[in-house]
């Protein structure tokens, strides 16, 4: 059978993409992924027990973009959800991002948030060019908070001090000086009320899309008929790793059940310092299931194994770029993605690049017209 589009992965990128053509533009499209299930990293499912859980790590939709959030609304109703994150330090439990709590609580202070202003001013380090992840955080916070809440948990993450590491990775975190304790502050904080799989079902169901799972395009490419590719796997792989292999940072995912209600006070503990996991994450929090028994997962980093990030440093930005140069010669092939495009990416970013993409194959002017 002859396909208008080939899309290979089932995630945000190619799925999006899978929708806008097969619904707006009324292509033919074969959706390929070679795990089993669609979603990609954001994959949920209910385990054994019941309970729905995040099978790449938890998952928590936050965006400032209109477009993105009216997108997805066609396809999920929505549950309103503040994450909070609590870190692991000095025997105790205190908020990160660092805010006027984490200060007074960890050295027993009472500033004022005008205290704080002035505290940060003299602990932070003069730097004169910020670059790296180390110069984000010293320069705001000062070397003792640095090391204790960012030092150990970007060289475990990461496998790489955070001197080496773009500044892009720990700005990711603010530094402030109220008291407000929410990871993110963009204008639209919701999980799918049903999950994320479900979203991705009602996505799908079009009778213009084929989904053919369990399948590696390496091993179907001869086999297939179609005109244009989208392609949201590694790009490096796509191109036999002519140039080298760029790196990615991989997790091996820890998942347990425990036969208790609670198991930790918010949705995610960070362990900065202790233990070989990054973090631990309690998914009744962020689902507001209700269940007696409660599912976990701990996340340790590892270098082997499905990528899940790219490392932002400039070596690997300048491979990257070598690789982009191919990608921009290749006719009727389009990469897309947090892989495709080798970029440290949330969800809600993917969407919004995948809706672009949709937005220049049909010649549209804005993205409000292609949502
Ligand atoms: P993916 O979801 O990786 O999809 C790519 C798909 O391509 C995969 O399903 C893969 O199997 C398939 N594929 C690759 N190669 C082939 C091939 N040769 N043949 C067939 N199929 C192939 N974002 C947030 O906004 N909030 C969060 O809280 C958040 N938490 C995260 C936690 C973790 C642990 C991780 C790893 C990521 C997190 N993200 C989060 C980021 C989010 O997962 C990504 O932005 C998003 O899922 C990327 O979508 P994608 O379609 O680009 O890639
Ligand atoms: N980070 C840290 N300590 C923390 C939380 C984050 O050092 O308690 C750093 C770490 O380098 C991490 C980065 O900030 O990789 C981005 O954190 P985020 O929670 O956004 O990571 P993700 O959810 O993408 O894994």
């Amino acid at each position: 059978m002859h396909f208008d589009f080939a899309i290979v992965g089932a995630g945000y990128a190619g799925s999006v993409l899978a929708e806008r053509l097969a619904s707006q533009s009324g292509k033919k499209v074969l959706l390929i992924d070679k795990r089993p299930h669609i979603g990609g990293n954001a994959y949920d499912y209910y385990n054994e027990d019941g309970i729905l859980i995040h099978l790449y790590g938890p998952h928590i939709f936050h965006t400032n973009s209109p477009d993105v959030f009216a997108y997805l609304s066609q396809f999920t109703e929505w549950r309103p959800y503040e994450h909070r994150v609590l870190a692991s330090v000095d025997g105790k439990l205190l908020p990160i991002p660092i805010n006027l709590d984490t200060v007074n609580k960890l050295y027993g202070y009472n500033f004022t948030s005008e205290e704080l202003e002035e505290y940060f001013k003299t602990v932070g380090e003069q730097v004169d060019k910020i670059r790296t992840s180390e110069d984000v955080v010293v320069s705001q916070v000062g070397r003792d908070l640095y090391e204790k809440f960012f030092r150990g948990y970007t060289r475990k993450q990461w496998g790489l001090d955070p001197s080496e590491l773009d500044k892009m990775v720990t700005s990711r975190i603010p530094t402030r000086t109220n008291r407000d304790d929410r990871y993110f502050t963009d204008q639209y904080q919701y999980m799918p009320l049903h999950g994320y799989t479900k979203m991705f079902e009602k996505m799908l169901d079009n009778p213009n899309i084929q989904l053919m799972l369990s399948t590696d395009f390496r091993e179907v490419k001869e086999t297939l008929s179609y005109d244009q590719l989208i392609y949201t796997g590694p790009v490096d792989e796509y191109f036999d790793h002519c140039f080298g292999k760029l790196p990615y940072r991989s997790l091996r995912f820890e998942h347990k059940t425990v036969d208790t209600e609670q198991y930790q006070p918010v949705a995610v503990v960070n362990y900065p310092n202790d233990n070989a996991y990054t973090r631990i994450t309690e998914y009744k929090y962020l689902t507001g299931q209700e269940h007696p028994k409660t599912s976990i997962t701990f996340e340790y980093p590892q270098a082997e194994g499905d990528p899940y990030y790219p490392i932002p440093k400039p070596e690997n930005a300048e491979l990257y770029q070598r690789y982009k140069q191919l990608a921009d010669q290749q006719p009727n092939v389009h990469f897309v993605g947090r892989l495709g495009t080798y970029r440290y990416y949330n969800m809600d970013q993917v969407v919004a690049q995948a809706l672009t993409l949709y937005k220049k194959l049909i010649g549209a002017e804005s993205l409000e017209d292609v949502v």
